[in-house]
C-alpha cells in the first residue's frame, strides 16, 4: 500500500504514476509486472537497469561471444537449430553426464528447471513441505490434489534453516516431499554442509527431497579448480534426493530454457516413458554443447570469480547502510528490509520513476511479513548506480 507519503517527498506527477504502478503490480499475481507491461502503461519511464531479474550479466556476454563466433564459423548453424529437431532427452543426458559428473540414466534434462520441478511435483509428491519465503512454483504447481504445508523462516534469524527444527516440522506435517533451496530465493541463505547432511540423514525415509541448487555457484564453497560448485557430493549418498539445477541465473540465459534434475534412474526412466522426448530446443542444445566444452567452462569460472567480486563489493556497501537492513546473502541478489513505516512498493516505484532502476518488491511473497526489496547484483557500474539511488531515496 502507498501509505508512507509523509516520510518520503513525492511530487503530484509521481503520485499519479505510482497509482498506475500499484495497479500493475496488483494485476500480476506472484510475479513482478514485466518491463514491457510497465513501459506500455507508463511511457515516461525509461528502464536503465533491470535489477529484478536475477541473471549473471557477465555470463550472458560470454555466451553471446561464443555464439557469435560459432555462427561466423558455421553460417548454417542457426538454420539447423531452427530446422532440425533437437536431440532426444536421453542423448543430451548422455553427452552432459561427464561434465555434470553423474550417470546419464540419473539425469533428467529440462526445458528450464521449472519443467523439472513440475515433473517431480506432479509425479513424486502428494504432500509437499516448503520453506517460506520460497520460489513460488514449488507451491503454485501443486494444484488442488497436492497438499502444501510450510516451515516458516525467520528474518530475525537471517532466514536460517535450523536442522532439527526443520526435521521436526517435516515430521509433524506428515509430508512425503520436502523442498530445500540452497541458497534460497529470495533471501540468499545457504544451508551449511553439516546441517544439510544432518537433515538428509534424518529424512532418509521420506519419499522425495528436492535440493534446489540453482544459485550454488554464487556461494563460497571449496571447489576443485576444474569443477563447478555443487551439492551433489553431499546428496549422492541419499536415494530419495532429487537435485534441481537451473542454468538461467548463473549462466545468464533464462531465454534459452536450460536446466536439469538428478534423481533415481527408475524415476528418469518413468518420466521419459511418458513424455519429454524433445523437450529442449536447438538453442538449449547449443547451450549444453558449450557447457560441455572445457575451455568455455574455464572462461565461465573466471567470469564467475570476477562477478563474485562485484557481489562482495555490493554487499559490503549495503552492510554500511543505516537506512535499511540488508540480509547476508550467498546468492547474486540481496534481500533488504525497509525502515519502519516505509513501503517497499513505493521505493520500487520511485527507483523506477526517478532512476530507471527496476527491483523486486516482495509484498506478494508468502511468509515474508514486512516491507522487503530483492535487488539483483549486476555489473560494477550498474551496482554503483543502484547503491546511489537507494541512498538518495532513503538516506
Ligand atoms: C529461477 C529459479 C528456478 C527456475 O529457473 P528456470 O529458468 O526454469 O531454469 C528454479 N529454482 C529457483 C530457486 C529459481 O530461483
Amino acid at each position: 500500500m502507498l501509505t508512507d507519503r509523509s516520510l518520503i517527498k513525492i511530487s503530484p506527477k509521481e503520485r499519479e504514476m505510482l497509482t498506475t504502478f500499484e495497479q500493475l503490480s496488483a494485476g500480476s499475481g506472484s510475479h513482478s509486472p514485466s518491463l514491457g507491461t510497465i513501459r506500455h502503461a507508463i511511457p515516461e519511464i525509461s528502464v536503465d537497469i533491470d535489477a529484478c531479474y536475477l541473471s549473471n550479466p557477465l555470463a550472458t556476454d560470454l555466451f553471446w561471444t561464443h555464439f557469435n563466433a560459432d555462427i561466423l564459423a558455421d553460417p548454417q548453424l542457426f538454420k539447423r537449430m531452427l530446422e532440425a529437431y533437437p536431440s532426444q532427452n536421453s542423448a543430451i543426458a548422455e553427452r552432459l553426464s561427464p561434465t555434470i559428473g553423474v550417470d546419464a540414466d540419473r539425469l533428467f534434462i529440462a526445458n528450464g528447471a521449472t519443467e523439472a520441478i513440475q515433473a517431480i511435483i506432479h509425479n513424486y509428491a502428494s504432500h509437499i513441505h516448503i520453506n517460506t519465503p520460497t520460489f513460488s512454483p514449488y507451491y503454485e504447481f501443486a494444484g488442488p490434489e497436492i497438499q502444501v504445508t510450510e516451515f516458516q523462516l525467520n528474518s530475525a534469524d537471517n532466514f536460517k534453516v535450523d536442522p532439527q527444527e526443520y526435521v521436526d516440522s517435516v515430521r509433524r506435517s506428515g509430508a512425503d516431499t520436502a523442498v530445500l533451496i540452497s541458497p534460497n530465493n529470495p533471501d540468499g541463505y545457504v544451508i551449511p554442509d553439516a546441517d544439510l547432511e544432518l537433515i538428509l540423514m534424518e529424512l532418509e525415509d521420506l519419499r522425495t527431497i528436492i535440493v534446489d541448487e540453482s544459485f550454488i555457484h554464487f556461494a563460497d564453497r571449496p571447489t576443485p579448480i576444474d569443477e563447478l560448485p555443487t551439492l551433489t557430493g553431499i546428496t549422492e549418498q541419499f536415494d530419495n534426493v532429487t537435485v534441481v539445477k537451473s542454468m538461467s541465473k548463473d549462466f545468464g540465459i533464462a531465454g534459452a530454457r536450460a536446466g536439469y534434475a538428478i534423481m533415481q534412474s527408475e524415476r528418469v526412466e518413468q518420466l521419459l516413458a511418458h513424455g519429454y522426448l524433445w523437450n529442449t530446443s536447438g538453442i538449449t542444445e547449443y547451450f549444453f554443447s558449450l557447457f560441455g566444452r572445457p575451455e568455455f567452462l574455464g572462461e565461465y569460472r573466471s567470469e564467475l570469480s570476477m562477478y563474485k567480486g562485484y557481489i562482495d563489493r555490493f554487499t559490503s556497501a549495503t552492510a554500511k547502510f543505516d537506512f535499511l537492513s540488508a540480509f547476508d546473502t550467498s546468492a547474486n541478489f540481496q534481500l533488504m528490509q525497509m525502515p519502519e513505516g516505509v513501503s517497499a512498493e513505493i521505493i520500487t516505484a520511485l527507483l523506477l520513476l526517478r532512476h530507471g532502476i527496476y527491483v523486486r518488491s516482495c509484498g506478494d511473497k508468502i511468509g515474508l511479513e514486512g516491507e522487503f526489496l530483492r535487488i539483483a547484483i549486476r555489473t560494477e557500474s550498474e551496482n554503483v548506480k543502484v547503491l546511489k539511488a537507494l541512498s538518495e531515496i532513503l538516506g
